[in-house]
């Protein structure tokens, strides 16, 4: 046990209580419990939804080419997985089934697992036209899914992410995420949680994303809200507060009315660790929670 680092053994009665393991690690059957938290936290978040934004809910899966073409494939290829089929006649499928090295008859398919909430997001407002002088908001989720290295609690491999995102001028997206940096620490003080916000970066795949990440840190492209889990020393991010410039306007052409290109950006919400975060710092018994967080969370 590290120092500072909260016991195994209560961290372990946490996740019994609202996360039974499956073989697949990082991947768990959620309780009636935790999923009770989890609606809370939903229905906090929608009550902050500013006017004037559209909802869409997507699948776990999205399309392969436009992940690709959102830069993805090359940023971040050790976390991304595809989905795959067992293609061919009756016959071949039928003898592949019998083989025990079946899964390396699988071939890839045109959709990936979503390894975050807005990435569909961008091709579809592309398809709108040019972006109203007003940008564009939208509140958007889905379950998600990354190939991560090591399993420690709140780092699942599949997980939901709520994310609200904004498109328009640069002035209007760095007004956005300053207002949502400002509000989301509000909403963690309303849920009772330690927190702060500290400059991040995501984690480029290599070396040549090492410089990448130092780049996005000394432009604050990137801040976290961090909350005691597992460690008080090195809390874990619940909500991230992202500004992607143009990023994604380039890989979709996505211009405002008067032609300039678009700046996107985005405050996105980690569901199963704000839930972890707080069981952790209210306890497993909900009638032991503060008055206050409970209405907040509407239980
Ligand atoms: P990011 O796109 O990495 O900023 O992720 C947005 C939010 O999703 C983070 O702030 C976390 O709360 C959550 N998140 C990211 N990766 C994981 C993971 N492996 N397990 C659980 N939650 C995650
Ligand atoms: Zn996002």
């Amino acid at each position: 046990m590290l120092m500072g680092h909260i016991p195994e053994d209560e961290l372990d009665s946490l996740t019994r209580s609202l996360l039974l393991p499956s073989p697949g690690r990082g991947v768990y059957a959620r309780t009636a419990l935790f999923e009770q938290v989890i609606e809370g936290l939903t229905t906090f978040i929608s009550r902050h939804r500013e006017p004037e934004t559209q909802v869409l809910r997507f699948p776990p899966v999205m399309s392969r080419s436009e992940l690709e073409r959102s830069g993805y494939l090359h940023s971040f290829p050790h976390l991304l997985g595809g989905v795959s089929c067992l293609k061919g006649s009756e016959a071949k499928i039928r003898a592949v089934v019998e083989q025990p090295d079946w899964a390396n008859e699988l071939s890839a398919t045109e959709l990936v697992l979503s390894p975050a909430a807005c990435y569909p997001v961008y091709p579809l407002a592309a398809g709108y036209g040019p972006i109203p002088a007003s940008g564009l908001l939208f509140d958007v989720a889905s379950d998600c899914f990354r190939h991560e290295s090591t399993h420690e609690i709140g780092r699942f491999q599949s997980f939901r992410m709520r994310e609200f995102v904004w498109l328009g001028t640069p002035g209007q997206v760095l007004e956005f995420r300053t207002r949502w940096m400002f509000l989301a620490q509000r909403l963690a003080k309303q849920l009772g949680l330690e927190h702060r916000v500290a400059p991040a970066s995501d984690p480029f795949f290599g070396r040549g994303g090492r410089l990448v990440a130092m780049s996005q840190l000394e432009q604050s492209l990137k801040f976290e809200l961090l909350v005691p889990l597992s460690s008080k020393e090195e809390p874990t991010a619940c909500m991230s507060f992202n500004y992607h410039r143009d990023h994604f306007s380039s890989a979709w052409n996505l211009s405002t009315e008067n032609g300039d290109k678009a700046h996107t950006g985005c405050v996105a919400f980690g569901l199963d660790r704000l839930a972890l975060a707080l069981f952790k710092t209210h306890g497993l018994d909900l009638g032991k929670w503060p008055t206050a967080v409970l209405e907040n969370l509407s239980i």
